[in-house]
């Protein structure tokens, strides 16, 4: 009786409300106080990490990376970066990581050598699975959606942003990872948006799947998981990495 009665009330009031000029509202009623986001102290120079990010690597080691299978990265350090070791192998986090930001700059070998895929090709997978294509795509021509800044073979980059072979160049992401049901099901697939050197290739796309070098991607189930740097066999380099969760 209490509860049908309180119900009513309410009705009566939001009836009232909706039939309230606009002008006669009371603008504190839409207010909200009690709920305050967490300070966070930005980077005083642009790409800088702010004071809530996890650093992966801060130019001096691999302490925060490993080989696929957990052993010491094995990546050259030198200069504030590091560098594909041509057969180290791919390396990655060894935190996991569900939805994220994450800062990276990374450069293009200047001497050039090869064409399309050849040239300068690493790769950043959100999660292990999910490609971010780092390629040198200044002159050099690839398929579109497997240059720098397309999701590899499944979107391709709005404009091409790349900054020359040897330039330094950089990749803000904005990810979302997808969300499976119980038996495995995809209910949201995942979401990237990527700004490349300032610009935006990708605009909070949806990926079909996991990249995949043949066919078209399938999801499979997964919870967090690392991010994982692509051996493709040239030395590209890496510098100032960092994340944070979201
Ligand atoms: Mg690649």
């Amino acid at each position: 009786m209490k509860n049908t009665f309180s119900f009513l009330l309410l009705l009566i009031s939001a009836t009232v409300w909706a039939q309230t000029p606009r002008e006669q509202l009371d603008p504190k009623v839409t207010e909200v106080w009690d709920l305050k986001p967490v300070k966070v102290t930005p980077g005083t120079n642009p790409g800088e990490a702010p004071s809530d990010a996890i650093v992966l690597f801060d130019g001096k080691d691999l302490s925060k990376w490993s080989t696929l299978a957990g052993a010491d990265a094995k990546w050259e350090v030198a200069d504030g970066a590091f560098t594909v070791a041509k057969g180290a192998g791919d390396i990655k986090t060894k935190q996991t990581f569900g939805d994220i930001q994450l800062h990276i700059e990374w450069r293009a070998p200047s001497v050039i050598v090869g064409e399309g895929q050849g040239r300068g090709n690493s790769g950043i997978f959100l999660q292990e699975r999910y490609e971010l294509q780092v390629l040198d795509s200044y002159e050099s021509v690839t398929y579109s959606n497997g240059q720098a800044g397309s999701l590899y073979k499944q979107s391709i980059p709005l404009v091409n942003a790349c900054r020359k072979p040897g330039e330094w160049q950089t990749y803000d992401v904005i990810y979302t990872a997808p969300r499976f049901s119980e038996n495995g099901r995809v209910i949201v697939p995942a979401y990237i948006t990527v700004i490349h050197n300032g610009v935006i290739v990708q605009n909070h796309t949806q990926l079909t799947g996991p990249t995949e070098f043949k066919g078209l991607p399938v999801y499979q189930s997964h919870g967090k998981a690392s991010i994982k740097l692509q051996d493709h066999g040239n030395p590209v380099s890496y510098r100032n990495i960092w994340v944070r969760e979201l």
